[in-house]
């Protein structure tokens, strides 16, 4: 059996070293995220975390309920491609994969970072005279991607633009006096509690998942920079004074103090941006393989009716041959965005697609905010996406009750036709902030959109370089592909095939193999669960909780409840008897959770006469 697992892990390996040449083996190791199968129901999604916790020594990091994900730390020393290739012979899983890495998208910072001071001067000259450091950002191009005088009829609606990238500084003036930040008004600052039940303790200016903490200020400069730009789509960000905001930024730090972040954490981020009420989402970062947790977590935000704004990338790369994720996934909401120049050329360094690149935007030597009162210019689509984000927010603005599909298609269509993104976009547009804004004042509000396949879409068998970056099985179709061209298998294809062909006489035999381990496994468990309905009280803590336990054995219960319990925590219980006559006292620590619905609790504990008054409950029910 050695031989057959070692020639197995090898494809794998072949697999993700083919995925994408930018990208070899970029993942984190020892973590995968996990999709279960929608006809699973909930029990059985929390038997199956219960099971790789128990029988293969994973450890839960998070799960998102409503997309049936899980993103697990495997046991130390095991291998990602290992648990990979087991965890898709589940029957309940419905996809498996690396955890892989992303990186912001911006060409980097330009010229010297100056003072609030200074470029309060520098607007001021620019007032006086066109040839200031300022003006470019006011050539014509720039200027139609901003909407700074238009007049809203829903001056009281204020949109969210979610920043998904390496935070901000909030303390930065502009934000400040502008109040453009975002505030979650359901969240009681500093008091160490989850107010909102959102499963972030005091997060009321949004969340650091690199932290993991209520803190998204920027230790980079990029977040930054896009913020001020999105800001600085609605209204002039250099005024003295500044006015009030029309929309709102959420800051969702994903990215590390080195622009690079994972895509357990972007999903987070985005999860978190739709239940918190964002309307439009800034990406304006990209990298790793083709991804099946985010185009879930993207269709998450299209089922939501929130607009998904994404930077094309900056590798002067063709996007229709080789594809630049997040940008080139296909769900409707999503706009890639290529930059182009002050003057409508086509920046050099954007990212272009014919069929997968949308529109132009401006994205070259972009004036915006720096951290700590500083301002400075950067180049990148990073820059690019930003306007299109702050344009599909002042149109919600003027009709909220649009889809961010509905958006995206005006968007799309009012734009200027230039002569540079001819052979460069879908629409050949540049975009036009004051033409689309006008659009969406008048536009009937389609309350439909159209419904996307996102199974479908996640291992399109024409599209040759999505299946290579998926583990295994779509390897596996690729390599039969190959072996079946009419001029035969060349070079590295020739020892995919091999390999492929070696997988597929073998793997009735892995299969077997890890059938039998599931077999032992159930054989395994140790102990039997019985459904029941009864009250418990918990102590999490200071917080003490109510909720419902589901089901029992001499190991554990199933607490159902809307509370949030960390993973790991150790929680006191009274658990009262199905009558309501006992009550049962036992500590226990959370095994696995679904966020805010229902908790796996082992019990540390249960001394005999706990597991005697377990047995008098459950004596005269059916266990499993
Ligand atoms: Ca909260």
């Amino acid at each position: 059996m050695k031989v057959v697992r070692i020639a197995a892990l090898a494809l794998i390996g072949f697999s993700f070293a083919t995925a994408n040449a930018q990208t070899t083996n970029d993942y984190v190791p020892g973590e995968i995220i996990v999709k279960l199968k929608s006809k699973t129901a909930t029990l059985n999604a929390q038997a199956f975390v219960g099971k790789v916790v128990a029988e293969k020594g994973m450890t839960l990091k998070g799960s998102w309920t409503g997309l049936r994900m899980h993103h697990l730390a495997l046991k130390a020393g095991e291998s990602v491609e290992r648990a990979i290739i087991e965890l898709q012979q589940d029957p309940d899983v419905e996809f498996a994969e690396p955890n892989y890495y992303v990186h912001q998208q911006s060409a980097g910072q330009e010229g010297e970072v100056i003072s609030m001071d200074a470029a309060r001067d520098q607007a001021y000259a620019n007032s006086l005279s066109s040839s200031s450091s300022y003006s470019s950002q006011t050539s014509a191009p720039i200027q139609v991607a901003q909407a700074w005088s238009a007049e809203s009829t829903n001056s009281s609606l204020i949109p969210v633009v979610a920043v998904v990238d390496t935070g901000i500084d909030y303390n930065h003036s502009v934000f400040v006096n502008s109040g453009a930040v975002w505030t979650n008004t359901r969240e009681i600052a500093a008091n160490g509690l989850d107010d909102d039940g959102n499963g972030y303790i005091d997060d009321v200016r949004g969340w650091n998942f690199v932290a993991n903490n209520n803190t998204p200020l920027d230790d980079d400069g990029h977040g930054t920079h896009v913020s001020g730009i999105v800001l600085g789509t609605t209204q002039d960000i250099t005024a003295t004074p500044i006015a009030a905001a029309k929309i709102r930024i959420m800051p969702l730090k994903f990215l590390d103090s080195n622009g690079s972040g994972t895509t357990s954490d972007a999903v987070k981020a985005i999860y978190y941006a739709v239940n918190n009420g964002a309307n439009v989402i800034n990406n304006s970062w990209g990298g790793g393989g083709f991804s099946n947790s985010l185009l879930n977590a993207i269709n998450y935000a299209y089922d939501h009716k929130v607009a998904f704004v994404a930077a094309a990338g900056n590798a002067s790369n063709n996007n229709d041959a080789s594809p630049t994720y997040p940008a080139n996934y296909t769900v409707p909401n999503v706009m890639s965005v290529a930059a182009t120049t002050d003057m409508d050329g086509f920046a050099s360094f954007s990212n272009y697609g014919a069929q997968t690149v949308h529109v132009g935007s401006p994205g070259s030597s972009i004036w915006s905010t720096f951290p700590n009162n500083t301002w400075g210019r950067s180049s990148g689509t990073s820059m690019a996406a930003p306007f299109v984000s702050g344009m599909a927010a002042i149109m919600l603005r003027e009709s909220p009750s649009m889809t961010g599909y509905q958006v995206k298609n005006l968007i799309f269509a009012q734009g200027n036709s230039i002569s540079s993104l001819q052979n460069k976009t879908t629409t050949r547009n540049r975009i036009n902030v004051l033409s689309a804004l006008n659009s969406a004042k008048t536009a009937v509000v389609a309350t439909s959109q159209p419904y996307y396949d996102v199974s479908a879409a996640r291992a399109p068998a024409s599209d040759s370089t999505q299946s290579e970056s998926v583990p295994a099985c779509g390897m596996v179709a690729k390599a039969i592909y190959d072996a079946k061209d009419g001029n035969g298998p060349q070079g590295p294809h020739r020892i995919l095939a091999f390999l492929t062909l070696l997988l597929v006489l073998v793997s009735p035999i892995v299969l077997n193999v890890v059938l039998r381990n599931r077999e032992g496994g159930k054989a395994r468990r140790k102990h039997t669960r019985y459904q029941i309905d009864s009250a418990v009280t918990l102590k999490f803590g200071d917080r003490e909780l109510t909720g419902q336990v589901s089901s029992i054995s001499m190991g554990g219960v199933q607490v159902n409840t809307d509370a949030w319990l960390e993973n790991g925590g150790i929680v006191k219980m009274s658990i009262q008897s199905p009558d309501g006559k006992e009550e049962i006292k036992v500590e226990g620590r959370v095994v696995w959770s679904e966020e805010r619905k229902a908790y796996g609790v082992a019990f540390n504990n249960a001394d005999s006469s706990i597991r005697s008054q377990i047995q008098g409950w459950t004596k005269s029910l059916l266990g499993t």
